[in-house]
């Protein structure tokens, strides 16, 4: 019996003719993806709340060759994301998506109110697993491929203090991860989730400019360095192509190390 396979080698990286989906592209970790993913072939549409963010990022990648298209939208809004993603369809059919818009809530577990726990789980949680979702819903009656890729985070693998709603929502992204992945393996679509570790974006700046937590965080990594937001963007591209087509349902930290250590 041969075992090989006669598929010819995918080119690696490439997302020619793939429309690509990245939430939270108007500034951050997601603007980095969604430029990646343009470098890479892809044509992008970001969604964000801030239609300036999103002109300005759709600037950027046009500017560096690429095509791209912004849709201004507040992910909270979960009864609204299956219009979201009609409306995403009728640009063109989504071949993938990246969720990477997502908020922090800084403070001790006994303060956290229940509005203030909803609204961590509505952006980090519920937005990408009905996203995701109404696209499969396209996906799957058009018989076509896709892969989902969400962003989780060091607190998808540990807890740390302070930060206890954030902690519940990254971790609850690995089990939608797992449970979308079995779901939909047969069916030619794939989820993974990339675990950033700490970089500079203005969810961290705050933190990163008090020199005690700097110099703690810089002193965990093995890279002894932040990492780029492009480092995430070269994870989600990959993930995103042919490349990594027999991979599902993983967790890929791009943490300089921090986990392993
Ligand atoms: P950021 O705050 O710079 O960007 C967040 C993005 O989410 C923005 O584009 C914003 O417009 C969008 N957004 C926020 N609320 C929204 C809403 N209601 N509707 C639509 N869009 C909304 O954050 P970042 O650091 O770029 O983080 C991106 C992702 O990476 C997040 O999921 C975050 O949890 C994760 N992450 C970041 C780090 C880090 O060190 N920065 C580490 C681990 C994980």
């Amino acid at each position: 019996m041969d075992l090989t396979t006669q598929r010819p080698l995918p080119a690696a990286f490439g997302l020619h003719d793939r429309h690509v989906v990245v939430t939270g592209g108007g500034r951050g970790i997601g603007r980095a993806i969604a430029l990646c993913a343009a470098a890479s072939g892809a044509r992008v549409t970001l969604v964000a709340r801030s239609q300036e963010q999103l002109d300005d990022a759709a600037a950027e990648i046009r500017a560096a060759g690429g095509t791209c298209a912004g849709v201004a939208h507040d992910l909270t809004d979960t009864e609204s994301l299956d219009a979201l993603a009609e409306r995403l369809w009728e640009v063109a059919p989504v071949d993938g998506v990246v969720h990477a818009a997502g908020v922090q809530l800084r403070g001790p577990a006994v303060d956290v109110e229940v509005a203030a726990w909803r609204r961590v789980q509505a952006l980090n949680v519920d937005a990408p697993y009905f996203l995701s979702t109404a696209l499969a819903r396209r996906q799957l009656a058009a018989e076509q491929r896709g892969s989902h890729v969400f962003i989780g985070s060091l607190n998808s693998s540990l807890g740390l203090p302070n930060v206890s709603p954030y902690v519940a929502s990254k971790t609850a992204l690995v089990g939608v991860t797992r449970a979308l992945s079995t779901e939909w393996a047969a069916r030619g679509l794939r989820a993974n989730i990339v675990g950033p570790g700490y970089f500079r974006t203005e969810m961290t700046e705050g933190l990163l400019a008090e020199p005690a937590h700097a110099q703690r965080i810089l002193g965990r990594i093995p890279a002894g360095h932040l990492g780029a937001p492009e480092d995430v963007g070269t994870a989600a591209v990959f993930l995103l192509s042919d490349a990594s087509s027999y991979i599902t349902g993983q967790l890929i930290n791009v943490d300089g190390g921090w986990l392993a250590s």
